[in-house]
């Protein structure tokens, strides 16, 4: 094969498995460990296929809701957050609650309850339905109202157009959230920015390195899972940034002969609740197609990692 012709990957980092999601993993697996299966988990604890089965398998218990979990059992939070009903259901049914929600999830938590405590009308940037912004609504439901996009800003109303103020969703693209807040700021010139980005440090770095390496692309191929918005975004951005094709596969089994047709440069990515071994799998695959020939393109290095919740924290310092 000639220089001209080569078929190659390049595989952008960071990838996969951030701070938040690892921690919400390991939160289930000490958890079987200290307290024994069953332990139930109130909606899948991070959005990936692979981790939900892996984790039932060793005898976690999925539900969508706390009434579904046996009076004093234990459930475990996801690491999308939920608001205070959800605590308040739990103490009810008396059932024993660790929260997995990711710390900058909890900080937009905070952050809407600062605001609604100031009576600002708040802006919650992000997809209806979708878990978090369930999780961060019932923090401040008199306050919130959800917009899905710039084009939305023009339907909202508000008591007092200079007391308005904005959180978003922590997995949203960068760059269509920009637009959104610059269409709020075209109507209300005083919006209220919250304290730091709402966007993680996980969703923005995975973004950036598949912004990177998207214009050499034929095709990128994002590894997560479809209710995954932060992979979701990430097939998005790399069509955005120049990618000819761009899919998203739950794992390696998902990939189309077609889709590698005339293609020489495939980029390769993964969301931030897909486990490395499924990235593996796929370069595998790709490697039996020609494709074995990969470069890594490391546009920013994550050193951020968080303490377990404090439930889990207390009972592994009684145990010594
Ligand atoms: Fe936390 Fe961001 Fe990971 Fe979500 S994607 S769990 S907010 S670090």
């Amino acid at each position: 094969m000639t220089a001209t012709n080569r078929r190659r990957v390049l595989l952008a980092k960071p990838r996969g498995y951030c701070a938040g999601v690892d921690r919400a993993v390991i939160t289930v697996e000490k958890a079987l460990e200290q307290y024994g299966a069953p332990i139930y988990v109130r909606k899948q604890i991070v959005h990936n296929t692979h981790v939900v089965r892996t984790l039932e398998e060793r005898g976690a218990v999925f539900v969508e809701e706390t009434s579904e979990v046996p009076e004093g059992a234990t459930v475990v939070f996801s690491a999308h957050g939920v608001s205070p009903m959800v605590h308040s259901e739990a103490a009810e049914r008396g059932l024993k609650t660790i929260d997995a929600a990711c710390p900058l999830v909890t900080k937009v938590h905070k952050e809407a309850q600062r605001f609604a405590a100031e009576d600002l009308d708040i802006i919650l940037i992000g997809h209806t339905g979708h878990e978090e912004v369930e999780g961060t609504s019932g923090h401040a439901p008199e306050h919130i109202q959800i917009v899905d996009g710039p084009d939305e800003v023009a339907n909202i109303q508000v008591r007092d157009p200079d007391r308005v103020s904005w959180l978003s969703q922590t997995t949203l693209s960068v760059d269509e959230t920009n637009a959104a807040v610059e269409a709020l700021r075209a109507r209300f010139p005083n919006l209220i920015d919250p304290p730091s980005d709402d966007i993680c440090y996980a969703t923005s770095n995975r973004q950036a390195a598949v912004k990177e390496i998207a214009p050499e692309c034929d095709l990128f191929v994002v590894v997560g899972s479809a209710n995954s918005s932060n992979s979701v975004r990430l097939v998005e951005v790399a069509l955005d940034a120049g990618a000819n094709a761009s899919y998203l596969v739950d794992n390696a089994t998902f990939l189309k002969d077609e889709w590698l047709e005339g293609v020489r440069t495939v980029g390769v990515s993964s969301g931030a609740s897909v486990p490395e071994i499924l990235v593996k799998e796929l370069l595998e695959r790709l490697a039996g197609h020609g494709f074995g020939d990969v470069e890594e393109i490391e546009t920013e290095r994550e050193k951020l990692t968080f303490a377990l919740p404090k439930e889990l924290r207390a009972r592994r310092g009684k145990d010594g």
